[in-house]
């Protein structure tokens, strides 16, 4: 895969501006961008920290993934991305290695970017995103 770097840490958190004040509060970063990701059914909130992001995710829908998620395990780190570059390419390298792909085509995710999702069963239960940026 060579991923350059960690793109973002995905977190999920009940509540999107209590969760804010903590990382910029606490610790001092900034909040950028605050975007609407309809497809996922969530609010996001966007700090940089160096090359990788933190990625905070408020579910709108109880039903969504980020919801069900919350319900299950409470609030917490919920998936990992990696920056990759072609990454229909790494996707079918993922499956020929034997991982269980979420995506088997790559979607839109928040900021532009093309992703996927492996699934945790076939990463040691850490969901894992690809994300490439086809506008840089
Ligand atoms: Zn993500």
């Amino acid at each position: 895969m060579n991923p350059s770097h960690i793109e973002h840490i995905g977190i999920a958190v009940k509540n999107l501006d209590e969760s804010i004040k903590y990382y910029e509060d606490v610790l001092g970063l900034e909040c950028y961008n605050i975007e609407d990701v309809k497809d996922q059914k969530v609010k996001t909130a966007f700090f940089k920290v160096g090359d990788t992001k933190i990625e905070l995710l408020e579910s709108t829908d109880p039903e969504g993934p980020i919801g069900k998620f919350i319900e299950k395990k409470g609030e917490g780190i919920h998936h990992i991305a990696f920056a990759v570059d072609n990454i229909e390419e790494k996707l079918k390298h993922a499956e020929e290695k034997g991982v269980r792909l979420v995506d088997s085509s790559p979607r839109k995710g928040a900021e532009g970017l093309d992703i996927a999702f492996l699934h945790p069963k076939s990463t040691f239960g850490v969901l894992t995103e690809l994300c490439e940026n086809k506008n840089k």
